[in-house]
């Protein structure tokens, strides 16, 4: 039988989330010079672009064409390491760049907007969470890839959402309690898939956080053949509704596996731009972020992911500016449980 046990004498620091930034409209003829542009100084450079679905539609593509990736975080991750530019440019949140610096630490990484952060890294400094794990010692640390360098260098392992679950139940046959931080949802939900006993940090990501239950009962309502996708960072009763949860690479796969034509998505609408390119024709909806208790401060689209533009990657690539460092120390011992994380990757995938 599984226990839950609940964190102790924890207050998180308050994340103050920026106004989605407003990027001044291009015209056709613009993006195209302007990515023109990016594409020959990525080549002069010897750099390579690695963008998350979350970013808008002109840098997935952009990183398409010009022969980087876009995908989640763990694959961004494999990417960078595999590739041989000298350099690589992360259009993602900061916890990104630290991952590929600190896979490539011989690599310049640069990243449009290294103040891009996220709600569930400004929510676990180091310090704090430090002290946290010394009150389980016989806890096995697992933390989340959206936290900081210091946070990775003080745990056992580094999950993503695509193997989370995988994780915990090997941990768990192993007999290990596991500490898990940040994201309180994905905690619970692989807690009640896994068995596993664990202590969490109360973190949440604020576009996850904001899906509403209710009002996507009423979606559903409406809607009765969509298959509903979810991420695991949503509320217990948000996920209670899906069809399918799973990373973001895992719900796109879906769209394109399962025969409906509707689809109700609770992730970053940002993804809404890889599904219609893997399976065109297929109805996507959001999944409701408005209804009773509602704050919207983000609308299903992050804030932070919304600082990288074409115009800041351009300045970026022009004067080299925004390189992200880890001091090597810290870098060496974040390595290993990052490492972790990509070999046992690896195994699953056979
Ligand atoms: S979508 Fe959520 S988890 Fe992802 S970067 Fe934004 S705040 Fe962090």
């Amino acid at each position: 039988m599984s226990k839950k046990a609940e964190p102790r004498h924890l207050i998180l620091p308050t994340v103050v989330v920026p106004p989605h930034p407003v990027w001044p409209s291009l015209s056709s003829e613009e993006k195209t010079a302007l990515k023109t542009r990016i594409k020959a100084l990525l080549q002069e450079k010897d750099a390579v672009l690695v963008a998350h679905y979350y970013t808008s539609a002109d840098l997935q593509e952009l990183a398409e064409e010009s022969g980087g990736c876009v995908a989640d975080s763990l694959e961004m991750a494999r990417f960078g390491h595999e590739h041989p530019a000298a350099t690589l440019v992360v259009a993602g949140v900061r916890f990104m760049g630290e991952t590929a610096k600190i896979l490539n630490i011989e690599k310049r990484v640069l990243m449009p907007d290294p103040g891009a952060t996220c709600s569930l890294d400004e929510a676990c400094p180091a310090e704090l969470f430090s002290a946290f794990c010394d009150q389980y010692p016989d806890h096995t640390v697992v933390v989340y890839a959206n936290t900081s360098a210091a946070v990775k260098a003080r745990s056992d392992w580094v999950v993503t959402s695509g193997i989370a679950l995988a994780l915990a139940r090997h941990l768990a046959a192993r007999g290990e309690k596991i500490l898990w931080a940040p994201d309180r949802h994905l905690g619970h939900y692989v807690q009640e898939q896994s068995g596993a006993e664990m202590v969490f940090w109360p973190g949440s990501c604020v576009v996850h956080e904001e899906f509403r239950a209710v009002a996507l009962e009423r979606l559903r309502r409406i809607h009765p053949q969509a298959a509903v996708l979810v991420h695991p960072e949503s509320p217990a009763q948000v996920i209670a509704q899906a069809d399918v949860v799973g990373s973001t690479t895992a719900l796109i796969e879906a769209v394109v596996r399962l025969p409906n034509q509707e689809f109700i998505v609770a992730t970053d609408k940002g993804i809404f731009s890889k599904m219609r390119q893997s399976a065109p024709g297929k109805v996507l909806l959001e999944a409701p972020t408005v209804g009773e208790g509602a704050t919207c401060q983000s609308c299903a689209s992050c804030p932070w992911m919304g600082m990288n533009s074409l115009q800041n990657l351009l300045t970026v690539l022009e004067t080299g500016s925004n390189e992200i460092l880890v001091p090597p120390e810290l870098a060496a011992k974040a390595l290993v449980p990052i490492r972790r994380m990509l070999d046992f990757a690896r195994q699953l995938q056979g």
